[in-house]
C-alpha cells in the first residue's frame, strides 16, 4: 500500500504545474453529499457552472465539461471536427504538442507538424522547445495549400513541458491572412484562468481545458469551448464519435443536465472555484500570477541559470522552466530536493528530460508559498554542490516586497 501520510510534518509543496494545489474550501465543497443526476437540484448546478465556464473561457458560445483528463478533450475536439484522413496543421512547442501530434496519427488524420529548425547553441535544447508557435511559418504553410485540405491549425497556448506561451490572436490573424477556412483548435489545458485567454475575441474555433491546473480542482474533468463554426463543421464530420459527441451534450445542457451520469462532486468543487475567479475578478487573477512569475524569473536571473523560454515576450504566468548548467542532472536535484524538502517539482519532459525543471506558480499559492519553493530549490542547488551566483531567494524578496507595496 502507498503511504499517502508519510509527509513528517507541514503540508506537502506541490509546486508542479499542475495538478496544483487545490484550495480547502474548494476540497470542502467537493466533500458535500452527491445528489441526484437527474433530480430538480441538478439541473441549477449544471446551468451555474456552464454559465460560469462561460465567462472564464471569454465566450457566449456552448462550453462541453467531460468527466475525463485533458487527453480526453484533446480527443473530443478533433473526433467533433474531422474524418478520416484529413489533413490537420500542428505546432512543435514542446512534450503536450507532440503527445497531441501523436494523437491525431492515431486517430487516421494526417498531421503535419511544424517546427522552428535547429538547436539552440547555449543550452543545446530544440530551438522550438524554447519558442511559440511561428504565426509567419503557419500563414506560409496554409498559403501553400491551395487545395485547401488543411482542417485545422492546431497549436498548444500554455506548453506545460516548456513554460512559453503562444501568441493565439497572431495565429488566427495569419489564418485569415492565408484566406484559408481552417479551424483553429487551441489547447489551454495549463493556460485557462491563469493567463488571459479570449475564447471568442481571438476566434478561436475549439478551446480545450482540463481542471486540474489554474481551475484549482482534483485532475478529472475536462472541456471544449466551441465556436458555431466548429459546430457547423462537426454536423458532417465522419471520424466516429459518441462519447465525445457534442451535439447530445450541448442539448442536454440546455437545462443543466447530461446525457451520462457527470461528475457531480467535481461540478460542486468546479461551482466553488467559479465563485473563487469570479468574485477576485480575472484580471486580478491573471496579475497575481504575472507577479508570481515575475518573482521566479527574478529568482533564476539571480542565480545565473537560463529561463527555458527564450522570448521574453512568451513568458509562461503559469510556470517557468529552468535550464541546469551542463553536467547537472534536474531529475536527481529534483529527487533531492523532494526527499530533504518534501517539495515537488516539474520534470523535464520528452526531448528535454533530464535537462530541465520546472517550478510551477499557479493553484492555491501565495507570495510566501512562492518563496518556500525558491528557498527549497536554492538549498537543494547547494546540496548537490551546484554553483549559483548570487541569491534567487533574495532577489525574489525584493521583487515580491516591492510589489505588495505598489
Ligand atoms: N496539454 C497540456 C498543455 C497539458 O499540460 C496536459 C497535462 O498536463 C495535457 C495536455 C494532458 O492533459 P491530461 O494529463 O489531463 O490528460
Amino acid at each position: 500500500m502507498i503511504a499517502l501520510n508519510k509527509h513528517a510534518s507541514g503540508r506537502h509543496f506541490l509546486q508542479i504545474p499542475g495538478p496544483s494545489p487545490v484550495p480547502d474550501r474548494i476540497l470542502r465543497a467537493i466533500s458535500l453529499p452527491t445528489i441526484d443526476h437527474r433530480g430538480p437540484e441538478f439541473g441549477a448546478l449544471g446551468l451555474k457552472v456552464i454559465t460560469g465556464l462561460q465567462q472564464v473561457f471569454q465566450t457566449r458560445h456552448p462550453v462541453v465539461i467531460y468527466p475525463a483528463s485533458g487527453t480526453g478533450a484533446w480527443e473530443a475536439a478533433l473526433v467533433n471536427i474531422a474524418s478520416p484522413g484529413d489533413a490537420v496543421l500542428m505546432f512543435e512547442t514542446g512534450h503536450f504538442a507532440s503527445l497531441w501530434h501523436k494523437m491525431a496519427l492515431r486517430l487516421g488524420l494526417e498531421p503535419e507538424f511544424l517546427a522552428l529548425p535547429g538547436t539552440d547553441a547555449a543550452t543545446g535544447l530544440p530551438r522550438s522547445w524554447r519558442h511559440g508557435a511561428n504565426a509567419g511559418m503557419i500563414e506560409q504553410r496554409l498559403r501553400e495549400d491551395k487545395a485547401q485540405r488543411i482542417k485545422a491549425v492546431c497549436v498548444v497556448h500554455n506548453e506545460t513541458s516548456t513554460g512559453v506561451t503562444s501568441d493565439i490572436a497572431a495565429v488566427r490573424r495569419a489564418i485569415d491572412a492565408a484566406g484559408h477556412p481552417a479551424l483553429l483548435l487551441v489547447d489551454t489545458i495549463s493556460g485557462l484562468a491563469s493567463a488571459d485567454y479570449r475564447h471568442d475575441e481571438w476566434g478561436v474555433d475549439v478551446t480545450i481545458s482540463g481542471s486540474q491546473k489554474g481551475l484549482m480542482l482534483p485532475p478529472g474533468i475536462s472541456f471544449n469551448a466551441v465556436s458555431p463554426k466548429a459546430l457547423a463543421a462537426a454536423r458532417s464530420a465522419t471520424l466516429t464519435k459518441a462519447f465525445w459527441a457534442w451535439d447530445d451534450i450541448i442539448e442536454m445542457n440546455r437545462t443543466g443536465y447530461w446525457p451520462y451520469t457527470p461528475n457531480t462532486n467535481l461540478l460542486y468543487g468546479l461551482s466553488e472555484a467559479l465563485d473563487m475567479l469570479l468574485e477576485q475578478g480575472l484580471p486580478a487573477v491573471f496579475a497575481r500570477h504575472q507577479r508570481w512569475a515575475k518573482g521566479v524569473r527574478a529568482a533564476v536571473k539571480a542565480w545565473g541559470l537560463e529561463i527555458q523560454c527564450a522570448d521574453d515576450k512568451l513568458y509562461s504566468p503559469v510556470l517557468t522552466g529552468i535550464v541546469t548548467p551542463q553536467g547537472v542532472d534536474a531529475d536527481a536535484l529534483r529527487k533531492t530536493i523532494h526527499d530533504r524538502f518534501d517539495l515537488s517539482l516539474g520534470a523535464g519532459l520528452g526531448k528535454v528530460k533530464g535537462r530541465m525543471f520546472r517550478i510551477g506558480h499557479l493553484g492555491d499559492c501565495n507570495d510566501v508559498t512562492l518563496m518556500a519553493a525558491l528557498a527549497g530549490v536554492e538549498m537543494g542547488f547547494g546540496i548537490a554542490g551546484v554553483p549559483l551566483a548570487g541569491s534567487g531567494v533574495q532577489a525574489a524578496m525584493v521583487h515580491f516586497a516591492a510589489a505588495a507595496a505598489d
